[in-house]
């Protein structure tokens, strides 16, 4: 596979023939004693039966090995598709699932999330270490044993680079950051918020791309979600609220995607060019949750302009609404 870079938009895009191949679904590769490869990450560490394990991607989009030879053809870029892809098996159990798990399962879901980032952020030929789940048959869930991916790449993703460059225009205007002005007045409005805790809060974002978005945010400023000390402080509170989000959204949608927005890795050519250098003040990490609502493929028109049929006033309220339950 080769990455190649869209001179226009500046998006790059992962090229190669042939459709990923799917994991055998019977018997389930993520069922403890199946055919898998020994894990990159079991936690609890050394235990008998650990809860999470992480394993290589079966056929990653990126591979690990070799450098990422940056070349042009003629006026265009692209680069070898060096990476990391890999899957977070959340549970022994086949059955169990995210939005029923309790608050220390969720924790060491979220455990693992942190460990892998930490871990691929060494590597300082990665410029970004995306972390995303699907959920549903219509969110492209192909295997059902409950897992998340974890991807690095070479490149900051187009939608997180949008929204390292806004939050860093931003605080270069005002010295705050762009999230915590944003979520101080959704909590003072409180028309769009879904749920909030001491520490967390949930809402729907004022301009929603989908029907029934939700963001999920720290109260208290921290660009990374790896390091955030109250991950691991307030981390039954984070579980509980993430746990509520994910049961509200489960009964509207038919699935969704959920997607973890950390800092990029400044380690590499990006720190020493010294172009994040606000990184730690402007950028605040964050879940989002895009429910997947339509049931028929959505029209062109619709991959250029976002429009949604529910205002984030209304799913506010409609998902505010909804009994949520605790193990
Ligand atoms: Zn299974
Ligand atoms: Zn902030
Ligand atoms: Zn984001």
């Amino acid at each position: 596979m080769e990455l190649r870079k869209d001179p226009i938009t500046r998006s790059w895009v992962a090229i190669r023939d042939g459709e990923p191949r799917e994991p055998a679904a019977e018997p389930c590769p993520y069922c403890p004693g199946n055919a898998a490869p020994p894990p990159l990450l079991s936690l609890p560490q050394f235990a008998d039966a650990p809860q999470v394990r992480v394993f290589p991607q079966h056929d990653p989009l990126f591979r690990i090995e070799g450098e990422t030879a940056r070349a042009a053809e003629g006026i265009y870029d692209k680069m070898r598709a060096v990476g990391a892809h890999e899957v977070v098996v959340e549970f022994a159990a086949h059955d169990r699932r995210l939005s029923r798990a309790s608050d220390q399962e969720i924790a060491q879901v979220l455990e693992a999330y942190a460990r892998r980032l930490a871990d691929l952020k060494r590597d300082d030929r990665f410029k970004y270490v995306a972390v995303y789940k699907n959920v549903g048959a219509a969110a492209g869930q192909r295997v059902l044993h409950s897992c998340s991916e974890v991807m690095a790449t070479p490149f900051v993703p187009r939608r997180v680079l949008h929204e390292l460059r806004s939050a860093r225009e931003y605080f270069q205007m005002k010295e705050r950051c762009l999230f915590c002005d944003m979520l101080r007045q959704e909590l003072r409005q409180a028309t769009r918020v879904v749920e909030a805790t001491e520490k967390f809060a949930a809402f729907c974002p004022f301009a929603t791309r989908s029907p029934y978005e939700v963001w999920l945010l720290p109260r208290q400023h921290h660009h990374k979600f790896e390091t955030d000390p109250r991950r691991t402080t307030a981390g039954p509170e984070l579980a509980r609220l993430l746990r509520h989000t994910l049961q509200r959204v489960e009964q509207v949608a038919e699935g969704y995607h959920f997607v973890l927005h950390t800092a990029p890795n400044v380690a590499g050519a990006l720190g020493r060019v010294g172009f994040w250098v606000s990184l730690e003040d402007d950028f605040h990490w964050h879940l989002e949750l895009m429910p997947v609502v339509a049931r028929t493929p959505r029209p062109y028109i619709a991959k250029e302009v976002y429009f949604t049929t529910v205002s984030p006033e209304s799913a506010a309220e409609r998902l505010r609404g909804f009994s949520v339950s605790d193990p």
